[in-house]
């Protein structure tokens, strides 16, 4: 029989040898009887699957995305689902456009580190290698960014990378290198002018609107992209290469404040959460702890407002916790006096009812009796009546009596209660009667203003004032008129002050203000400011205006001190004031 050379016909034949051998029809053996009768020699690979699976062992598979795409390809391959694996595909190289871009962005950072980083290398070796890769003729964007990432690795590892081989492969897409020059006598090269719009570009779209909070800051990126836009000499490279090296340091610092900012924040939202189910006892609680977070959350975020706010839900829980004990005591006991009076009055008003009848039938017995010996048994019976009741109001004034002991011995308690609190009020960051800081609060603050001012190098000034002849106004006005002075001195303090300064009252009459970012002429500039108010606004005592005035020693931080030195050296100032005649302001 001749072999069929029609297709129908094989696949018919094939088909028919398939039932004769009794071999299963699966497409493998199908295949092979198809060989067979048409006498064509079929590939034992497969036809797409070999191929395909080839390209797909080439693409990468880095990052989950990718592997999950190649599972996704592989699939598709598996189940000739052409257009599963269309979809896979699209998407796959979607994907690496995509990782393309933040390669870039990254591989910027790099060499940006790498630039800024200390090594041992030569001044002006970076720079060199620098000119060296981006004069190379090349633009292929590839080939470029290999060159970087080269650079950026041999700067990582203390090479200049000057000698790194420029030559490449020819690529079969690159396109004729840019021009040299496309400025007449210019040194910038086409491939550097477009690194330059590049960098300007991710300052400009990428890093400027992350700094929405930070005015200053944008306004250094605009100046600096402005520069980058137009730069052609090497002077104008040189603004850029300084101007990049301080933008790179504020970033710096901006970052770790963002990142003190969300430790911070994470901390009071902690806090909040852990006290929340324990202190709902009280609906202005939650109130309050809420409004707290608001105000936070509705004004720009800074360290201090997230400390501040720290410090006030501390307090705000410990008064809480406490004022819960006292009240829980205070209702139990009069609960208990409660209880105790309605059972008392329940026995009473029984036994009385009781009596009553009691007296009654013994007085139908009376009027019904004939003998006088029938009356004696009667008479018997209501003395002891009486007695009973009498012992029973005995008996009730007696738990009354002890109810109110207990009373009294629960008031105690909450007096107690309310002493201990009073002891523990260090523990408390504001000071009881101004409302401003503490001196634990403000340890803690200048802490931290200390270590603000070291980490950016910022100037950071502290006074240190006394009220003049305060003792004079305690006798001749009373204690309680002093204390009215020290509200008033810390209002119009806390009104003259900057947001950023802080206010705290040392004890007695001497309070510490810090002054952030301020050199010591303009601290001691705002000390006389707050002189100054106090002669605007007079304490009034009974109608009479009273000048309060006081002697302060300022000092700035210098390296190397501490929260104590800086006291001491205000103090002495101070002392230098009070010395000096009083109501003034001296420098240390
Ligand atoms: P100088 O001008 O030298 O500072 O004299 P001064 O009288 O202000 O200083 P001195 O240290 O002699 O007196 C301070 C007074 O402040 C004594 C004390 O009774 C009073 N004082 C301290 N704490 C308080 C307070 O909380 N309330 C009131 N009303 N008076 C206080
Ligand atoms: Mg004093
Ligand atoms: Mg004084």
């Amino acid at each position: 029989m001749t072999s069929p050379s029609n297709p129908t016909e094989i696949a018919r034949e094939a088909i028919r040898l398939l039932a004769i051998r009794r071999v299963p029809p699966t497409p493998d053996n199908y295949k092979t009887m198809y060989a067979e009768v048409s006498g064509i020699a079929i590939d034992p690979e497969d036809f797409p699957e070999r191929p395909l699976r080839q390209l797909l062992g080439e693409l990468p598979r880095t990052t989950p995305e990718q592997q999950r795409l190649a599972r996704e390809l592989d699939e598709a391959i598996k189940q000739h689902d052409w257009s599963r694996l269309r979809k896979a595909l699209l998407e796959h190289i979607q994907q690496l456009s995509e990782t393309q871009r933040l390669a870039w962005a990254d591989l910027i950072g790099q060499l940006f580190r790498q630039w800024e980083a200390k090594s041992a290398l030569p001044p002006g070796k970076k720079r060199e290698s620098l000119e060296h890769v981006l004069n190379s003729a090349t633009s292929h964007p590839r080939i470029l960014f290999g060159r970087l990432e080269s650079l950026a690795r041999a700067w990582s590892q203390g090479h200049s990378g000057e000698d790194m081989p420029l030559t490449e492969p020819p690529d079969p897409e690159s396109t004729p290198p840019l021009p040299l020059a496309d400025m007449p006598n210019s040194p910038v090269g086409g491939l550097q002018r477009s690194y330059q719009e590049l960098l300007a570009y991710t300052l400009d779209s990428c890093i400027a609107p992350l700094l929405t909070e930070q005015p200053r800051l944008q306004q250094d990126i605009a100046e600096l992209v402005g520069l980058m836009r137009k730069a052609g000499s090497a002077k104008q490279f040189e603004d850029i290469r300084a101007g990049l090296k301080r933008l790179s340091f504020k970033l710096e610092l901006w970052q770790e404040d963002q990142n003190e900012l969300k430790r911070s924040l994470l901390k009071l939202l902690r806090l909040v959460i852990e006290n929340m189910s324990e202190l709902v006892f009280d609906d202005k609680w939650v109130h309050g702890q809420i409004e707290v977070i608001r105000q936070i959350v509705d004004s720009p975020l800074s360290q201090r407002a997230i400390d501040d706010a720290e410090q006030r839900l501390k307090e705000v829980i410990f008064k809480q916790s406490q004022l819960k004990l006292s009240l829980q005591e205070a209702k139990d006991a009069l609960k208990n006096m409660l209880v105790g009076f309605v059972d008392h009055l329940a026995d009473f008003a029984d036994a009385t009812s009781d009596y009553h009848d009691k007296i009654e039938r013994c007085a139908a017995r009376i009027s019904s009796a004939e003998h006088i010996n029938e009356l004696e048994s009667v008479i018997a019976e209501v003395m002891q009546e009486t007695r009973n009741i009498q012992l029973n109001a005995l008996r009730s004034r007696d738990e009354l009596r002890q109810t109110q002991q207990r009373v009294e011995a629960a008031e105690a308690r909450i007096e107690a209660l309310e002493k201990e609190l009073e002891a523990t009020s260090q523990l408390i960051r504001h000071d009881q009667l101004t409302g401003i800081l503490n001196r634990r609060g403000l340890e803690e603050i200048c802490d931290k203003e200390i270590a603000r001012a070291s980490r950016h190098a910022s100037p950071l000034c502290l006074a240190l004032l006394d009220i003049d002849n305060f003792k004079k106004l305690n006798d001749s006005l009373g204690h309680a008129a002093g204390d009215e002075a020290l509200i008033h001195l810390a209002r119009v303090v806390r009104d003259t002050l900057r947001p950023q300064d802080t206010a705290a009252r040392l004890g007695g009459e001497e309070f510490v203000l810090i002054f952030p970012d301020t050199d010591l002429a303009q601290a001691a500039i705002a000390m006389t400011r707050v002189q100054r108010e106090l002669t605007r606004r007079f304490f009034m005592h009974d109608n009479q205006k009273i000048l309060i005035t006081f002697s302060a020693g300022v000092t700035q931080m210098q390296p190397g001190d501490s929260r104590d030195s800086m006291l001491k050296r205000a103090d002495a100032a101070m002392y230098e004031a009070k010395k000096s005649g009083k109501n003034r302001v001296v420098t240390a």
